[in-house]
């Protein structure tokens, strides 16, 4: 099954160093974020196998800190143990990059479903639950929020 990943950017906006950032299409949340960020990512499509986002980031390797997966939902419609080899690849490929998630699961929601919280296990940071702009921005020590723009 596909990955659905539409793009990729280099960035200094989602993370605290220089990331390379994954974008997942198709969002299953209903109803969608208020102010959600990327609406052209909620239905699924693909423009980049898994091998060319590899590609990608071992042509950049050197000045990147951060792998940040994005969408769209990257825990949402895709095969999530596809997706945790995927992970896993660029965590054993590249052990000195950290890896980011942003999702619009909360964390409950998240430890509800085993093969979500084993994607997180293998993730360094992580922001979570759905962006409403009319919340103030919360932020705890163990990475989790309850708004963000994904
Ligand atoms: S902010 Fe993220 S989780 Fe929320 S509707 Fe947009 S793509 Fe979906």
């Amino acid at each position: 099954m596909s990955l659905y990943i539409a793009g990729y950017d280099i960035s200094l906006q989602s993370a605290n160093g220089i990331a390379f950032e994954i974008y997942f299409a198709g969002c299953p949340m209903v109803p969608k974020c208020k102010g959600c960020h990327n609406p052209e990512l909620w239905e699924p499509f693909e423009n980049f196998s898994e091998e060319e986002i590899l590609k990608a980031i071992d042509e950049r390797k050197e000045f990147l800190d951060y792998v940040v997966l994005m969408g769209g939902e990257p825990l949402g419609i895709r095969d999530l143990n596809v997706l945790y080899d995927f992970i896993s690849l660029i965590r054993v490929t590249y052990p000195d990059l950290m890896i980011k998630l942003y999702s619009g699961y909360n964390k409950k929601q998240i430890e509800e479903d085993p093969l979500k919280l084993k994607i997180l296990s293998i993730c360094d940071e992580w922001f979570l639950g759905p962006y409403n702009p009319d919340k103030p921005k919360l932020f705890e020590k163990n990475n989790v929020t309850v708004n963000k723009k994904c």
